[in-house]
C-alpha cells in the first residue's frame, strides 16, 4: 500500500479520481485558517509560529487559509512560517504555482520541522497512509499481505488485545500512531494545536475499510496498482489514545458537518453564493455536501490534538 501510494501520487493528478473539501469549496479553508488564527491567539501569540500543512494536494486550503487570515488577522500572517510536508515532486510543484509568493518550506516527512509553537491542518492524509491487516482465524490472527497480485494470508504473531470473532479483520495504521504519538509530544513540548480531518467511524472496530478509487468509482485495490487512489479508515479513537498517551490533550472526533458549521462555514458559503450568483448553485450544493449528514457531514470527522495548556478550543467547546 505504501509503494502504490507513493507511486500513484508521485505521477498522477489525483483529484481526476476524488473530490476532496478544499477542491469543492474555498469556504473550508477559509474557516480552518480562521480556526488557525484563533488557536494563535490562545495560544499567547507566539512568534514565529509554525503554519504545517500535512498532504497539501494541490495547495487550496493552504491558499484558502492564507488569504482569509491576510485579511482578517495580518498579525498572525505575519508571524506564521508555512511549513508543507508533501512527498510527491508533482504535488509539491503544484503548491508552489499555487501559493506563489508565499515563503514556503516543504519536508519528506514530520521529523525535519523546526522547533517552535506549530498548528498544524491536515485534510484527507492518513487515510492515504498504508494500513496492515490482520484477520482472526480460529485462535490466532492472519496477516494479510500480497503476492502475485493477489491477497494472501500467513499466520502472524502480531499481539492485538481485542477478542475477536471468526474471520474479523483488524486494520492498524502503524504510520498514523505513530504521526499522532510524535504530534502528542511535539506539542506538549513546543506548544500549538493539530487540526485532523479525515474519514472513518468514531469508534474502534472491525472491518474491512480498504478501497480504491479511479474517476470516482470503487475499483479493486489490486487490479493496477499505482494508478488508483488507495485508502482506509482512520481509526480516530486510536489516534487520539496514542496522542493522549504522548501528553495532549484530545478534542472530538467531532462530525465535519457539526465542526464546519460552528465554525460559521455555512454562513461564508451563503455570502460566496451572494458575491457571484453566476457559481451560487454550485457553492450551496458544495457546502451542503461537505456537511450534509448523508453526505460527507457525518463520515468525515474532525480531530484535535493539543498542548494541555490551551483550555478551548475554537469548535469543539461543547464536545
Ligand atoms: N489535503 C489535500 C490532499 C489530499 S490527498 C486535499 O484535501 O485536497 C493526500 C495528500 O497526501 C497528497 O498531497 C499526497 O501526495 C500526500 N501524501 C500521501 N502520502 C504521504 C506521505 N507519506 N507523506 C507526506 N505526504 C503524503
Amino acid at each position: 500500500m505504501a509503494r502504490a501510494g507513493a507511486a500513484y501520487y508521485a505521477a498522477r493528478d489525483p483529484f481526476h479520481d476524488f473530490a476532496t473539501s478544499p477542491e469543492l469549496s474555498q469556504a473550508f479553508g477559509e474557516c480552518l485558517g480562521l480556526w488557525a488564527a484563533v488557536t494563535w491567539q490562545a495560544m499567547g501569540r507566539p512568534d514565529p509560529v509554525l503554519l504545517v500543512e500535512c498532504g497539501p494536494g494541490r495547495g487550496s486550503l493552504m491558499a484558502d487559509a492564507l488569504r482569509a487570515i491576510d485579511e482578517m488577522m495580518p498579525d498572525f500572517r505575519a508571524a506564521l512560517r508555512v511549513h508543507l510536508v508533501e512527498t510527491s515532486p508533482r504535488l509539491r510543484e503544484a503548491q508552489a504555482l499555487r501559493l506563489g509568493d508565499a515563503a514556503i518550506t516543504w519536508h519528506e516527512d514530520i521529523t525535519t520541522l523546526p522547533t517552535a509553537p506549530m498548528i498544524m491542518l491536515a485534510n484527507e492524509f492518513l487515510d492515504a497512509l498504508p494500513i496492515r491487516q490482520f484477520i482472526r482465524r480460529g485462535a490466532i490472527w492472519y496477516e494479510r499481505f500480497v503476492a502475485d497480485g493477489m491477497f494472501i494470508e500467513m499466520p502472524s504473531d502480531a499481539v492485538l488485545q481485542e477478542e475477536a470473532p471468526e474471520g474479523a479483520i483488524k486494520e492498524v495504521n502503524e504510520a498514523a500512531l505513530d504521526f499522532a504519538a510524535w504530534l502528542g509530544r511535539w506539542v506538549t513540548l513546543h506548544g500549538g494545536a493539530a487540526l485532523l480531518i479525515d474519514y472513518g467511524p468514531g469508534q474502534t472496530g472491525f472491518g474491512d475499510s480498504l478501497q480504491a478509487m479511479r474517476a470516482g468509482q470503487p475499483i479493486d485495490p489490486l487490479t493496477t496498482p499505482g494508478q488508483v487512489d488507495i485508502t482506509a479508515h482512520v481509526d480516530f479513537a486510536a489516534l487520539a489514545a496514542a496522542a493522549g498517551a504522548a501528553g495532549a490533550v484530545t478534542h472530538g472526533p467531532l462530525p465535519q458537518g457539526v465542526f464546519l458549521q460552528r465554525l460559521g462555514f455555512m454562513t461564508r458559503a451563503a455570502m460566496l453564493a451572494r458575491l457571484a450568483p453566476a457559481s451560487a448553485q454550485a457553492q450551496l450544493a458544495a457546502a451542503h455536501r461537505l456537511t450534509a449528514p448523508e453526505a460527507m457531514g457525518r463520515l468525515f470527522k474532525a480531530l484535535a490534538v493539543c498542548d494541555p495548556r490551551l483550555l478551548i478550543l475554537a469548535g469543539f467547546e461543547a464536545a
